[in-house]
């Protein structure tokens, strides 16, 4: 007997079959349905938002609903412009003859999203999915479970359901779909589960997106003016507190800084936190919580070995009941220990400090390159060593994130923090499939490309 997601997988590919999710009107049905969902369900959301993470609801919009309404925006603006094809130069050796690139959407894919922004990460990709014509299964996160199932019934309710489903579950489920063959896989989360996704698409021949994680890191060089010092401390603070508590992909794991700085830094950092939280960050509504006891304990654990507790000047609560984890600063924890080695993904901010900040370079090279690396400096040549001699999947002067909200830039990763890009156009051509229409005249024809070869042929 057929399982449920066989018959899914079956509808999906016979819906894809039919042609009907090429037109350009069936597209904009599909984009328009997301705008109404978030528009008719938007305090639905919140409230999961709020379950799942503790979000307040102006974060939430900030960050997920008004971010992918943003997008659905972008993408029905140009999405005419995006499914036209492009006109190719073509050599004088070609001659007569034309040639266009035309985007075909790939058939059924698969998006297999994370818990830490439940909805924008789940929508984000799926608007350009649908954008280029695919039929689509998500399968969200069961660590955010309220914005999962919030996602499974209106999408169901909203959108085409012979084309777009959701299939809820946790690692289980994800090994079932990964057992299938899709003609594409675009995965959020962890390295760890990014190499079981790429080994399972090595079966099928499956392109895979990995959109993964790892530790971005935030220098901050000397300003003469502290007016820009204050500017960057309170941006640093908002890029690693401010945005579900850390638990963020592009959020800050660790600062950089020179030694004559920190002292400052420190007490501006915590002047910024308690202007952001207050005086008790715990009976703040503006920090989300952390996602489950199994990352408390993890976060805290961090903590835990040995000279890490030792390196924490500010913060440190940790009230396991309301799963809150308190701003919480280190400075120079061994860097050998797991808070410098691994991902940190809470609101634990480690700061080293350097002789000169441009050792910092060798530091971040020294390192798996990150998703994001955000760099703090007004010194031009600076700036310019640091385009040319890190890498990272994006760096950003002077600000933190912003680069995630930008539509007319790809975002993605590099080495460890994945590979893939997405948002605006790119993640149309993320899901599309350039095809190369090419053709010809019969207006003349060269007589020496044919057989039989001779010298003679050659000499032309
Ligand atoms: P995760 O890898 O544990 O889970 C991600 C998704 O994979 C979930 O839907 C989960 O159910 C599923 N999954 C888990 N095991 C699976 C398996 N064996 N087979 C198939 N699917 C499986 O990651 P997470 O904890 O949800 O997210 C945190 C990680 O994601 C962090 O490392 C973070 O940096 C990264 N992340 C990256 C981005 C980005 O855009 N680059 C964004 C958000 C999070």
């Amino acid at each position: 007997m057929q399982s449920k997601l066989e018959s899914d997988l079956k509808e999906l590919r016979e819906t894809f079959h039919s042609g009907k999710t090429k037109e350009s009107s069936w597209r904009i049905s599909q984009l328009q349905g997301l705008l109404h969902i978030l528009e008719d369900r938007e305090n639905d959301f919140f409230m999961a938002l709020k379950q799942d993470l503790g979000k307040h609801h102006v974060e939430a919009y900030r960050d997920e609903i008004g971010t992918v309404v943003k997008s659905i925006n972008y993408a029905l603006g140009n999405l005419k412009q995006w499914m036209a094809g492009k006109k190719a130069r073509l050599p004088l050796a070609a001659f007569p003859s034309k040639a266009e690139l035309v985007p075909e959407p790939l058939g059924v894919v698969l998006i297999i999203s994370s818990w830490n922004f439940p909805i924008g990460l789940s929508l984000e990709p799926m608007i350009g999915a649908l954008a280029a014509g695919n039929t689509v299964i998500l399968k969200p996160s069961e660590l955010a479970p309220m914005c999962s199932s919030i996602l499974a019934e209106t999408i169901h309710d909203y959108l085409d359901s012979t084309a777009v489903k959701v299939i809820e579950g946790g690692s289980d489920i994800g090994e079932k779909l990964l057992q299938q063959k899709f003609a594409k896989i675009f995965f959020t989360g962890s390295t760890r589960v990014g190499r079981l996704v790429m080994l399972a698409a090595a079966q099928h021949l499956t392109p895979v997106t990995l959109e993964l994680g790892g530790k971005c890191p935030a220098l901050i060089d000397s300003f003469s003016s502290s007016r820009d010092t204050k500017m960057a401390t309170k941006r640093i603070v908002w890029g690693k507190f401010g945005a579900s508590a850390g638990q963020a992909c592009i959020g800050i794991d660790y600062i950089l800084v020179e030694k004559k700085n920190l002292s400052n830094l420190v007490e501006l950092l915590k002047k910024y936190i308690k202007q952001c939280f207050g005086d008790d960050p715990n009976g703040s509504n503006s920090m989300s919580k952390i996602i489950n006891k199994r990352h408390f304990s993890r976060l805290k654990s961090l903590l835990d070995e040995h000279m890490v507790k030792s390196s924490v000047v500010y913060g440190g609560l940790f009230d396991e009941e309301n799963l809150f984890i308190e701003p919480t600063i280190l400075v120079d924890p061994p860097l050998d220990a797991a808070i410098m080695t691994e991902e940190i993904f809470g609101p634990l901010l480690p700061i080293i400090t350097l002789e000169k900040i441009e050792d910092s370079i060798d530091f971040i090279r020294s390192r798996p390159s990150p998703l994001a690396l955000y760099a703090f400096t007004k010194d031009n040549n600076f700036q310019k060593r640091l385009v040319s001699e890190t890498s990272s999947g994006s760096l950003t002067f002077n600000d933190v994130i912003l680069h995630y909200v930008v539509d007319t830039l790809p975002f993605g990763g590099t080495g460890g923090s994945g590979f893939g890009r997405y948002h605006g156009k790119y993640s149309f051509d993320n899901f599309s499939h350039e095809k190369v229409v090419l053709t010809r005249s019969f207006f003349i024809d060269i007589w020496f490309r044919y057989p039989p070869w001779n010298d003679t042929k050659l000499q032309l």
